[in-house]
This record gives C-alpha cells, structure tokens and sequence, in this order.
C-alpha cells in the first residue's frame, strides 16, 4: 500500500435537518437568474441561455461569522436557493432533474463586486470575485422527501433586519429542472455536487457588523453575521 505523503483533506459538510450530513462535492452557480417581472405565458424564446460559474467546495460554510474578506472594499450579499444533487450524470433531461436532488437550503453568493466590476471590464475570469474563502455561506439542507420541490414562493434576504432583497423562486428565468438540464451538458453532475440557482434584485454591500439572513419560503433560513 503506498500512504498518502500529503493526507487527503476532509469534505467540506453541511449539516442536514432531522439528522445526518451531506458532503460537499463541487458548487456551481448560475449567473443571472431571476427576471423583473414574473415570467408569464410560459416561458420567452429570446431568453438567453443560462451561464455558470463556480466556487471551490470550501468556500461552503455554515459557521455564524464570516471574516469581512480581503481585497475588495464592496462584499456584497446574493441572496439564493441551493440544490443538493443526490446523483448526476450527463445529459440529463429536464423530466428527469428532479429525480437527482437530494435537497435545498438557504445560501448567499459572497461577491467581491468591486473586483468582479474590473475583471468583466478587462475580460478576465470572476474566480477571485467569487470563489474566494468563506463566499458561500449556507444553511442546513432540508431533503427533498421532507419538504418537496419548491418552484414558487418568496425568497428574501435581510440586513440587520432590514429586508434588503425580495424575490419570488417562481421569477427565475431558468427553472431548477432547466438548470440542471443545462449544467449537465457542460459537466457530469455527481452526487454531493450543489448548485447556487441565482438572486433576486436589491443586491447591496455588507459591512462589519451585519448580520445577513437569507430566508427561502418552504424551504428555511440562514443567517450569519460579517465579523
Ligand atoms: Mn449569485
């Protein structure tokens, strides 16, 4: 047997409700995800497709403080759903999506928005904009086979009590089937694998001191504070 010279580092852990863990595989995050107005008729052929980024598997915490991060001066909250995939694959079909996921919970996309405005500008990669340590705050996952599949129902985000962002899961342009329907052309999805599903408007700055709370109706909460 040949030993690891280098010991293999622990998954990261989210912790879910009634008992139990679910270890963190890769995060991925869809870019712009929620319209102005709630979608009607059935969907829009000139929508865009929907983009991705991601963030390293670390970056996931559920710990109650978080280090106002270095290098930037505008860390702002992103309010969001998160998917917990149970298995994967490629290709798969929008039909088939649901039968994938484990369960959801309540996060926030930490972004560096001052250097994500410079990268775009130059053309450059977001990755120091997103995925930097402790950028994505997430609570307990709530399983599926408890609380079902939310597709409509408020999603908002606080600061310091005061309501900051206000959406409806109902107003995203990509459905979490579409979405996963989408990211599995591009990577085998894979069980432990999570999914950020966008935020609504009223994005904002975070200071020291705030404490954030991302509330997903039928699904639960999470809250935080930027130390
Ligand atoms: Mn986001």
């Amino acid at each position: 047997m040949v030993d690891f010279l280098v010991p293999p580092h622990a998954p990261t852990v989210l912790e879910v409700a009634g008992g139990g863990l679910f270890a963190v595989r890769r995060v991925f995050c869809v870019g712009r995800n929620y319209a102005a107005h709630a979608r009607e008729m059935g969907g829009d052929p000139n929508r865009e497709p929907p983009f991705f980024f991601t963030k390293p598997a670390d970056a996931v915490s559920s710990q109650a403080t978080i280090p106002y991060p270095p290098e930037t001066k505008d860390v702002h909250h992103e309010g969001e759903l998160v998917v917990a995939l149970k298995s994967g694959g490629a290709r798969i079909a929008a039909k088939d999506a649901l039968d994938h996921v484990f369960g959801y919970a309540a996060g926030v996309d930490l972004t560096r928005r001052d250097l994500q405005a410079a990268l775009r500008k130059e053309g450059r990669p977001w990755d120091m904009a997103k995925g930097f340590d402790l950028a994505g705050p997430t609570g307990v996952i709530h399983a599926a086979a408890q609380i079902g599949h939310p597709a409509k129902g408020a999603i908002t985000l606080s600061v310091d009590g005061v309501e900051k962002q206000k959406g409806d899961l109902a107003d995203m342009v990509w459905s979490i089937p579409e979405i996963i329907e989408s990211l599995s052309r591009y990577v085998v999805l894979a069980a432990g694998d999570l999914i950020f599903t966008g935020t609504p408007e009223g994005v904002g700055p975070l200071a020291r001191g705030n404490k954030v709370e991302v509330r997903v109706a039928g699904v639960g909460a999470h809250a935080f504070q930027i130390v």
